[in-house]
């Protein structure tokens, strides 16, 4: 699977500490945007390919929050604000 491409700001060094392979395409991420099981990391679009939207949809709204749109797309972002009350 190719690596699922994330625009990354380093704009600070300090960013470059938050890098994480994504479990699903090894693919670079910030874990600030990421979704964190355990000690695994995926792009919010990985986990939605990899577990389906649904799972994604169940995760903790503060994991939600920190899904961009450039990661998962418009159709789950849109996903992820019908599910806000
Ligand atoms: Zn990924």
């Amino acid at each position: 699977m190719k690596p699922h491409a994330v625009q990354i700001d380093l704009e600070n060094c300090h960013a470059v500490r938050r890098l994480r392979p994504c479990a699903v395409c090894r693919g670079l991420g910030d874990r600030h945007h990421m979704v964190g099981i355990g000690k695994l990391w995926y792009h919010g679009k990985c986990y939605a390919g990899a577990r389906g939207v649904a799972e994604l949809l169940k995760l903790p709204a503060a994991t939600l929050d920190h899904l961009q749109l450039d990661d998962v797309g418009p159709k789950i972002m849109r996903a992820i604000l019908e599910k806000k009350p």
